[in-house]
């Protein structure tokens, strides 16, 4: 089941489009303010976004923008004013979608179902792009940045998955803590290179049958660490 979020200060439109989203069979959760939808926007899974440009708190404007930077599923902005859906067409937000309020619900719910369809069709034929990296009984997926062991699923913060990645791209070569810092971590000035070692030791206690005899990453002494091919 398809799941929306309908981020909409008028709780009288809000409960409206979600009558009929639930009549189509989608579940539905509304969100009345602005920072509260962004926030559970981000948090959340959901597969597309009903999003009013005038909020309390942060604006459409803003949702759209952060939503765009860390996640692909189909925004449909609504506004009560044509003139604010000419002006946010021409910004080019990304949103997929912009209706001027009154609409009809059942306009609504097609155009929903469109924007699902044509997403499914370009997640499907991506499908064959995943990028992935095997080693040893480790399997990495770059696309959907997941990791099996042993064909078990690990759960990884974003830093170690790149980090594991970075490794396993490149195994038998060394790297200095300092190379993987600035490797990994890049421009981001806070931290130090004490932060590879930790981040090491979460990765080792992932993969390794005994993170204490690592088999894969192995330690370097004095000079950092190796994925062991
Ligand atoms: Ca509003």
């Amino acid at each position: 089941m398809s799941k929306i979020l309908i981020i909409e200060d008028e709780t009288a439109i809000a409960d409206l489009e979600r009558d009929y989203l639930e009549l189509s069979g989608f579940e539905v959760q509304i969100e009345n303010s602005g920072d509260k939808g962004l926030a559970r926007a981000l948090q959340e899974e959901f597969d597309l976004i009903i999003l009013d440009l005038m909020l309390p708190g942060l604006d459409g404007f803003e949702i759209c923008r952060s939503i765009r930077e860390k996640k692909n599923l189909p925004i449909i902005m609504v506004s009560a004013k044509k003139d604010d859906i000419d002006k946010i067409r021409g910004l080019g937000l990304g949103a997929d979608d912009y209706m001027t309020k009154p609409f009809s619900p059942s306009e609504l719910v097609a155009r929903v179902k469109a924007h699902l369809a044509r997403y499914e069709r370009l997640v499907n034929s991506n499908v064959q792009e995943n990028d992935i990296v095997e080693i040893h009984g480790i399997k990495i997926d770059k696309t959907a940045r997941r990791v099996w062991v042993d064909g078990e699923e690990k759960n990884f913060t974003t830093k170690e998955f790149d980090l594991l990645t970075f490794l396993a791209q490149n195994p038998n070569h060394v790297f200095t803590k300092e190379e993987l810092f600035k490797e990994i971590w890049d421009m981001e000035s806070i931290g130090d290179i004490a932060t590879v070692t930790v981040h090491i030791k979460k990765i080792r206690e992932k993969i390794e049958k005994q993170s204490s005899k690592p088999q894969y990453i192995e330690t370097i002494w004095g000079v950092g660490y190796r994925f062991k091919m």
